[in-house]
């Protein structure tokens, strides 16, 4: 709410100077903007409303619980909603004024995780909690700024939007450990050998990202059995990526992010790590109950 009557307050501001303006040229533009934020303003207050149809209460809201602890851990300064929606997104910070270089004093985040999976997938929000961490930080320009590679405005778009989010498949992987990948693998594996060029690096160049940052945790078996996959699913070679180039880079810049399973409160108990480790050496043959049991005791420590 108060950010919604921060923005009504700058609209009308704006407003006014559109009203005193002699230039028809420059109060077009002003009610461009205000009209473009107003329509803005209705999308977020759309996921507010999810966010509140989503959860009745605090106490109601596992994945809530989940991700608030996810943002303090990662050291976000604006709180984060959370509700289980169609897939994993975030909003980031109010996308208006990230489009026209303004910030709102009172900036929030909504981080949405899918409703159809068990909540051993929710690891998966650790990968929205980075793209809210990086709104507030110039990661993404630090790599793409010197880079020769981009030549025009749309090839700039697709690498800015491919290294953001290979950087939250670093982030996440490096915050959450294994869990990460095992989850976005299990939940990916029938799209894995599929091309999109669109927002997203292939699934190899991403799954490189992961391997690399385990390797760096010494997470060396679970790093291996990433490649074994990657070799076993035919997948397309990682450095046909466009932005092959900026892997080293990704990895230097993200080596002080804290470990979720390293948190003040010692081996935390959201910790994913051990019940993909349950899931992973269960056979789905031997016990195809496995991710219910697993989902299902995460859920009783997440409401407890
Ligand atoms: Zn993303």
């Amino acid at each position: 709410m108060n950010s919604s009557n921060e923005l009504l307050t700058y609209l009308r501001t704006k407003l006014g100077q559109a009203d005193a303006t002699s230039s028809k040229q420059l109060r077009k533009q002003i009610l461009a903007f205000v009209d473009s934020s107003a329509r803005y303003l209705i999308i977020q207050i759309q996921y507010m409303r999810n966010v509140m149809i989503g959860t009745p209460s605090p106490d109601m809201n596992p994945v809530g619980r989940l991700v608030e602890f996810y943002g303090e851990t990662m050291g976000l300064e604006a709180p984060v909603y959370a509700y289980l929606g169609e897939s994993y997104y975030s909003t980031g910070a109010f996308i208006y004024y990230k489009k026209y270089g303004q910030r709102l004093g009172t900036e929030y985040f909504i981080v949405s995780a899918d409703l159809a999976d068990p909540a051993v997938f929710w690891v998966l929000s650790a990968h929205e909690i980075a793209h809210c961490w990086l709104s507030r930080k110039d990661l993404v320009d630090q790599i793409c700024n010197d880079n020769p590679l981009i030549t025009d405005k749309t090839n700039a778009d697709q690498v800015e939007s491919h290294v953001e989010e290979a950087l939250c498949d670093v982030i996440a992987t490096r915050f959450a450990g294994p869990a990460y990948p095992r989850a976005f693998a299990s939940k990916l594996w029938v799209h894995l050998t599929e091309e999109y060029a669109n927002r997203h690096p292939l699934y190899s160049f991403r799954l490189e990202c992961m391997a690399q940052a385990l390797d760096d945790s010494r997470f060396y078996d679970e790093a291996g059995s990433i490649r074994e996959m990657m070799d076993e699913y035919k997948m397309r070679p990682w450095k046909d990526e466009v932005i092959s180039w900026s892997l080293d880079r990704l990895l230097d810049l993200t080596t002080k992010m804290p470990p979720v399973t390293s948190a003040k409160t010692g081996r935390s108990c959201y910790d994913f790590n051990q019940y993909w480790d349950m899931i992973c050496e269960a056979s789905p043959a031997s016990d195809p109950a496995i991710m219910k049991r697993a989902s299902d005791s995460l859920l009783s420590q997440l409401e407890g």
